[in-house]
């Protein structure tokens, strides 16, 4: 076996138990699997998994740095049949790059990106579709360990602002489970958070949650989204 052709196999048997997970969670909580869309993330991971991921049926594809997605969608030559979501720590200064190459970006979480990510996007002319991240770690850290989000209580706002923007396409809310606590309460209050937002804009449908981890969890509250990484491509310690 060629090591493309070891590493196809490898990818097949990670995303067969991945859809098997999600399956099982599915038939728990009584979805249908076709109401959800599993998204994998290839950040550390090169372009040649990416080609394998869509030869395996991955419909959508994650990258949470700019200077590594952009890089990489450039070696793909900008393949149309996968759709490239943005789910990392996003600078202002970075709005222009990411919209050059992202359908979706997930991680909008102040007023100041909602703008930055407007004005972009139309001097592009593109509407790219966004998620609203949500905080779920109650008092949210500053500094490294921060990984972002809007505290609950605020999000209702931003997603208005989304909502009026031309250029950009409200689709719903995203979060990251708290480190170390039950993920299960912490998905049912995004479940509430897009609820409240889904009231006012029907169109606002997603909820992106769940990872390696915790997808189960996230199924079982309504998650539409999965971001799944280590679980289909294996752990990136090994790619640093
Ligand atoms: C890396 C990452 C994931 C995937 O995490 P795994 O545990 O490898 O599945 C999901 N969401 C975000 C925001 C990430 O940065």
């Amino acid at each position: 076996m060629s090591g493309t052709e070891a590493r196809r196999a490898e990818l097949a048997d990670n995303l067969e138990r991945v859809r098997e997970r999600i399956g099982a969670a599915c038939a728990r909580a009584g979805r249908d699997p076709s109401e959800i869309t599993l998204i994998a993330v290839t950040k550390f991971f090169p372009a040649t998994d990416v080609d394998l991921l869509v030869g395996l049926g991955v419909t959508a594809i994650g990258e949470n740095r700019d200077q590594e997605a952009s890089a990489k969608v450039a070696e793909l030559a900008r393949r149309r049949d996968v759709e490239l979501h943005f789910i990392g720590r996003l600078q202002t200064n970075k709005a222009a790059s990411v919209v050059s190459y992202a359908d979706v970006v997930q991680s909008v979480d102040r007023p100041k990106l909602v703008a930055a990510l407007d004005r972009a996007a139309a001097a592009r002319g593109v509407r790219p579709g966004v998620l609203v991240q949500v905080s779920l770690d109650g008092q949210p850290p500053s500094g490294p360990a921060d990984r972002g989000g809007v505290d609950p209580r605020a999000a209702a706002a931003l997603a208005e602002q989304v909502a009026g923007c031309d250029h950009l396409q409200l689709r719903g809310v995203m979060a990251v489970a708290p480190l170390g606590a039950d993920p299960a309460p912490a998905f049912a209050r995004l479940r509430a958070v897009a609820n409240g937002i889904r009231e006012a804009h029907e169109g606002a449908t997603w909820i992106s949650a769940g990872m390696s981890g915790d997808l189960e969890a996230a199924v079982a509250q309504g998650a539409t989204h999965l971001r799944v990484g280590s679980a289909i491509l294996g752990s990136r310690q090994s790619h640093r």
